[in-house]
């Protein structure tokens, strides 16, 4: 099984949502092999969730808070997610660190509550530039793993998103992100009960179906997570095929 996931981030309005959909329903056919699903911001879930309807295409959240509900002004719980048609949600995505100060602290309560919600995590962890430099890049990711050992076992995704390569064209080399996957599956693995069973570790920053092809090749990478590609129906559309 591979996974096609698309972070819309705050983009699109209401119209632009509903034509995305439209085009790219028209290009999509599921696919017992992929697992696809779209992350848009708050205000379209549930339109989204309602076009994808039967079309086996998932509705994730891109953000969550731990509490089911209170005085948490400009947040969205999980049950909320859950309410509007969310089956999932990106967690700890490196524009909620950085920009949002979100804390692996913060993040542990965050998958628990997604668990409770029975919304499935996708974790996403990744060094900047300055800490590969500074050859940091397998402490970080140790470290924003970790978490998991605070949840206990649970079902979940994770992205390996490189900071250095989210949204700036510039693409982890191939031994670099082998590194990093082969090092995730291992930390996953001391963490989780076997039950669990596998965790798809999925690859984002700079996706494209120009180099999507060479990233599936990578025994490693399970799928991608994508952004600025992932606003063009047709080179979603075009992802989700090379995936399948
Ligand atoms: C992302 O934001 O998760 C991402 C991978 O973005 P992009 O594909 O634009 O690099």
């Amino acid at each position: 099984m591979r996974f096609v996931v698309a972070n819309w981030k705050m983009n699109f309005l209401s119209d632009q949502a509903r034509d995305f959909c439209e085009a790219f329903l028209a290009d999509y056919t599921a696919s017992p092999s992929v697992t696809t699903a779209i992350a848009p911001p708050f205000h379209l879930i549930r339109p989204v969730a309602d076009s994808f309807r039967s079309r086996q295409v998932r509705v994730f959240g891109q953000n969550g808070h731990a509490d089911p509900k209170g005085a948490f002004t400009g947040e969205i719980s999980m049950a909320q997610l859950q309410d509007v048609g969310c089956s999932g949600v990106i967690l700890g995505h490196s524009e909620r660190r950085q920009l949002f100060g979100e804390t692996d602290e913060a993040l542990a309560a965050k998958v628990k509550a997604a668990r409770d919600w029975n919304l499935l995590p996708l974790l996403c962890v990744g060094e900047t530039l300055e800490e590969r430099q500074r050859g940091q890049t397998l402490d970080v990711l140790d470290r924003q793993l970790s978490i998991l050992a605070r949840t206990g076992p649970t079902p979940l995704w994770v992205a390996y998103e490189p900071v250095w390569a989210i949204g700036t064209g510039l693409r982890a080399e191939v031994a670099q992100i082998r590194e990093a996957h082969a090092f995730i599956q291992a930390k996953l693995r001391t963490l989780m009960a076997p039950n669990i069973g596998p965790v798809p570790v999925l690859y984002g920053g700079s996706v494209t179906p120009e180099n999507f092809p060479e990233l599936l090749d990578i025994p490693e990478v399970a799928g991608g997570l994508v952004g600025g590609a992932s606003l063009d129906p047709a080179k979603f559309a075009t992802l989700v095929k090379q995936a399948g």
